[in-house]
């Protein structure tokens, strides 16, 4: 029997059943919501069944039974922390696994196009920092990553939680002392058609297209208000930047209105992960740990899922990284992705058909961007409530220290 997929919620996109398969009877394609599915060519195909037996919807592909804790901090280095999503532990973990004859894997992007790759230089790394909110296209690199891995050289394999599950089942259950596998936390991904839209929007404004779409810019000192940053493929360098509470892209898609249909029934959305070690942010900072706040330039959790990841977590920690252990339980409680998965908003199949329709973009935010309240624009720039919390914490050290 050959792949099929019956149920679109019952494929994740993650690829494996493509690269496992010697007779490249599979292909990924796009369906008309922009999410990839595979397809089989019947003529190739020999019915080996190998894409089955790697289907992580067929064979769950086992959580890690070790011992779990939590870190939060930052990466030391100025410049790379302005560079990464959250607080670079990304960075500071690559910086420490390899040391020499390793190779990374991540996801990188050319315009709006997200796809994995892999770099042997550190150098290099900058292109896999920064949260690309888009499924990524995995391509051959499950494959590539267990050709290193034979060879004995030291493999750093990141991706979102499916991707890392869809390299394990790949690796069909094998375990690999010079394999580090790190996940980002994650909710879900978006339908790529709502980008696509609002670089049409770009090009019919500025005669030019995207040239990088920087989701989460920190905009110096505001990582908590995920300012959007598009620069244009334009000789005046025209650069666009939206706060969170005024972007479309974030109303809509955190109204679960875009996700892919697996995301509304991820199977990582537990405390048990797949990886060594899952990244995310340090939500909830002002409140459990207003130590590590670090002046709202971001700041990383980190959960460490086996032996291998803590061991390796704990060498960073001053050591290029500032940071501490955390309670695992109050951590999970600021992680939404860690307990369970988005559910699906009843207006989703309007709002896609809306996305596939030639509606145009400024119709589509009409119709479906919610505006913020009031209340909620007061607390974020007047009173600025996080700082706030931040700086009443520290008032009160001060006087006890005194
Ligand atoms: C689609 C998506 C959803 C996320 N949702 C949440 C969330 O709900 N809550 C939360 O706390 N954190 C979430 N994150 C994680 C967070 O945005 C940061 O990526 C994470 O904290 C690492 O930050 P950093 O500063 O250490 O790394 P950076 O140096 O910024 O490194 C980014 C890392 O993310 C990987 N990456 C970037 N884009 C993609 C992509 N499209 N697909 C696969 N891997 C990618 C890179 O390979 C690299 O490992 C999400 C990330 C993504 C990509």
């Amino acid at each position: 029997m050959s792949i099929n997929i019956a149920e679109k919620n019952k494929c994740c996109g993650c690829g494996a059943c493509v690269q496992v398969c010697s007779h490249q009877a599979i292909i990924m394609r796009e369906d008309e919501e922009g999410f990839r599915y595979p397809i089989v060519d019947k003529v190739n195909c020999v019915e080996c069944g190998l894409c089955e037996k790697v289907c992580q919807y067929v064979n769950q592909v086992e959580k890690n039974k070790e011992t779990q804790s939590a870190f939060g901090g930052h990466i030391t280095n100025e410049k790379v922390l302005n560079e990464s999503t959250s607080g670079g532990a990304f960075t500071a973990i690559v910086n420490e696994w390899c040391d020499n004859d390793y190779v990374i894997f991540g996801a990188e992007a050319d315009g709006l196009n997200v796809f994995h790759s892999f770099i042997t230089d550190k150098g290099n790394l900058s292109k896999f920092r920064r949260s690309k909110y888009s499924q990524s296209v995995i391509g051959n690199t499950y494959a590539d990553a267990l050709t290193f891995l034979k060879e004995g050289r030291k493999v750093l394999f990141s991706g979102t939680p499916c991707q890392i599950a869809g390299l394990r089942a790949f690796l069909r259950g094998k375990t690999y002392e010079n394999l580090l596998t790190i996940e980002v936390i994650c909710e879900g991904v978006p339908s790529p058609l709502f980008v696509r839209k609002y670089e049409d929007k770009i090009r019919a404004k500025y005669s030019c297209g995207i040239a990088t779409l920087d989701y989460r810019y920190k905009d110096g000192d505001r990582w908590d208000y995920e300012v959007m940053r598009t620069s244009l493929h334009n000789p005046n360098g025209v650069t666009i930047k939206c706060d969170r509470w005024f972007n479309p892209f974030w109303s809509i898609w955190l109204n679960h209105l875009m996700s892919r249909p697996s995301c509304y029934q991820c199977l990582y959305t537990t405390s048990n992960r797949v990886a060594d070690i899952s990244l995310g942010d340090l939500w909830g900072v002002h409140i459990y740990c207003p130590d590590l706040y670090n002046s709202n330039k971001g700041a990383s959790l980190i959960i460490t899922n086996t032996e291998k990841g803590e061991k390796v977590v704990k060498s960073i920690m001053g050591n290029g990284f500032e940071g501490r252990e955390l309670d695992f339980s109050q951590a999970l409680k600021y992680q939404g992705p860690m307990r369970k998965s988005i559910s699906e908003n009843p207006q989703r199949s309007e709002c896609m058909t809306d996305l596939r329709s030639s509606m145009d973009y400024d119709s589509i935010i009409k119709k479906w961007a919610k505006p913020s309240s009031l209340r909620l624009l007061i607390s974020k720039y007047v009173w600025g409530n996080n700082r706030q919390k931040v700086n009443w914490w520290r008032f009160k050290q001060a006087i006890k220290k005194y």
